[in-house]
């Protein structure tokens, strides 16, 4: 949303010209860190406290102030420690939050490489659930553990999916 916003309003040949906002340390001060979007290399300040990322154009005292003083008056004055404790506690959570999108992203591509080898050799939709699920349980289980196997089980290759699959494929 943010981001659509973001590129929506400097969608012209400007951006360019325009300096981008540098990040200061002292902004911690405020509870802000700095964040990097993903596609472009601007800085943005994001707040630790909660974790909205403001544009980087706020990226100066006077705003990231009015942010902290409006949305987190309780965090005045606080001092840098307490700003750092704040920075640690958020990022833990930030990377348990993208192992975890990893991972559902990892069953995804997993269902639709095997749905794929399925469908390249023309063999009933259906010998995924029957037998190519089962089959890799098991060697995942002798090769990796019973853990490994637990995981494997939420790969779907339902006949559903390598239709699902094939469709997204063809359009490819
Ligand atoms: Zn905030």
């Amino acid at each position: 949303m943010k981001r659509f916003f973001e590129s929506g309003s400097s969608n012209t040949k400007k951006q360019k010209t325009q300096a981008n906002r540098k990040y200061d340390d002292s902004y911690l001060q405020f509870g802000f860190v700095v964040k990097f979007g993903s596609e472009n290399s601007t800085p943005l300040p994001q707040c630790v406290i909660c974790q909205e990322t403001l544009s980087n154009q706020s990226m100066k005292p006077s705003l990231l102030k009015r942010h902290q003083l409006s949305k987190h008056p309780e965090t005045e004055n606080k001092p840098i420690e307490f700003f750092q404790r704040k920075v640690t506690i958020f990022r833990k959570e930030s990377k348990c939050m993208s192992s975890f999108t990893n991972f559902n992203e990892n069953i995804v591509k997993a269902s639709y490489l095997a749905s794929l080898i399925i469908a390249k050799d023309g063999k009933p939709h259906t010998i995924g659930e029957t037998l190519v699920l089962p089959a890799a349980k098991e060697i995942v289980r002798c090769v990796l553990g019973d853990k490994a196997a637990k995981e494997i089980e939420k790969v779907s290759l339902s006949n559903d999916t390598v239709k699902e699959e094939l469709m997204t494929c063809r359009r490819i």
